[in-house]
């Protein structure tokens, strides 16, 4: 990946935690790291394939001076989302605040924090066997594309399933979806728990009857396992009403850990009789 830096940004800022910090104010630095592909705008020599840099160092100053912070570390996080929000080529930012006048008591060359914050690429399964389930799976979608720093980028048609597990109910009505999200695994899970609680979902019955099911299939190649959120989803590869929607927007997708595509995955499927 090729990078944009821009090194020492300097403005004197009235945050901290300290009372004379806010009333003396101090010298902060501020330097990026930038992820982005240069290779077209260098090719065709176009200002509107890359970054101006410019502009982003305007839009670091709005974020500084808009108001004042207790810690650098808020500073830093709303910087980089508006950083990453208001440039599109931007995959990710390593951003560093540096306050060289730390009051600390003691003579130091300067005291900084560095984050490094991106885009995540997620795909969600969605699924619905009460009430209106198309207008659930709507209501859903558009609650997900509402997210703080969340945007809904494809959509697959929706697809009508037998029950699986518990087989005394209603046919289901699936689809999966792909976001790009600032969103950490574990604050998109609880998110999408809350939109599940929120349209009323509750639950009884493992693998019974539901207004809304959401679940994260994958979040970027992440493999996470935590005793509330596992990813991939165990499952996915037994479920053809996972499976199938997601080949449809995104058939050559590799799995983080059975190392094969989703078309592929989907035909073992087809021909094994393991479906959960
Ligand atoms: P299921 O989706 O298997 O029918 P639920 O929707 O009732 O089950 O989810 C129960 C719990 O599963 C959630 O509270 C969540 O903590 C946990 N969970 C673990 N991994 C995932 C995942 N990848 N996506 C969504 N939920 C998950
Ligand atoms: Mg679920």
């Amino acid at each position: 990946m090729d990078k944009i830096y821009i090194r020492n940004l300097e403005f004197i800022g009235y945050h901290g935690v300290f009372e004379e910090e806010k009333k003396l104010g101090q010298k902060f630095l501020i330097s990026l790291e930038l992820d982005t592909e240069l290779r077209e705008a260098g090719i065709e020599d176009n200002i509107e394939k890359t970054i101006h840099y410019g502009y982003v160092a305007k839009t670091i100053e709005k974020v500084f001076f808009s108001k004042k912070y207790d810690l650098i570390e808020s500073l830093g996080e709303d910087i980089a989302r508006e950083v990453l929000k208001n440039y599109k080529y931007i995959e990710k930012i390593k951003l560093e605040i540096k306050k060289p006048w730390a009051p600390v008591g003691i003579i130091l060359e300067d005291v900084s924090i560095v984050i490094e914050r991106k885009w995540n690429t997620v795909y969600l399964s969605l699924g619905s066997n009460m009430g209106n389930k198309k207008e659930n799976l709507e209501k859903a979608i558009f609650n997900i594309s509402q997210l703080a720093d969340t945007y809904v980028t494809k959509k697959s048609e929706i697809i009508e399933t037998e029950p699986f597990g518990y087989k005394e109910q209603d046919v289901f009505l699936n689809a999966c979806i792909e976001i790009k999200t600032l969103l950490y695994p574990k604050e998109l899970l609880y998110k999408l728990l809350e939109i599940e609680k929120n349209m009323g979902r509750e639950r009884k019955i493992k693998w019974g009857p539901r207004i809304i099911d959401l679940d994260i299939i994958f979040y970027n190649k992440e493999i996470i396992e935590e005793e509330d959120l596992i990813v991939p989803h165990p499952y996915m590869e037994y479920r053809d009403f996972v499976l199938k929607p997601l080949e449809e927007i995104k058939p050559y997708f590799v799995h983080p850990l059975l190392n094969k595509r989703i078309s592929t995955l989907r035909k073992e499927l087809e021909n094994n009789e393991t479906k959960i």
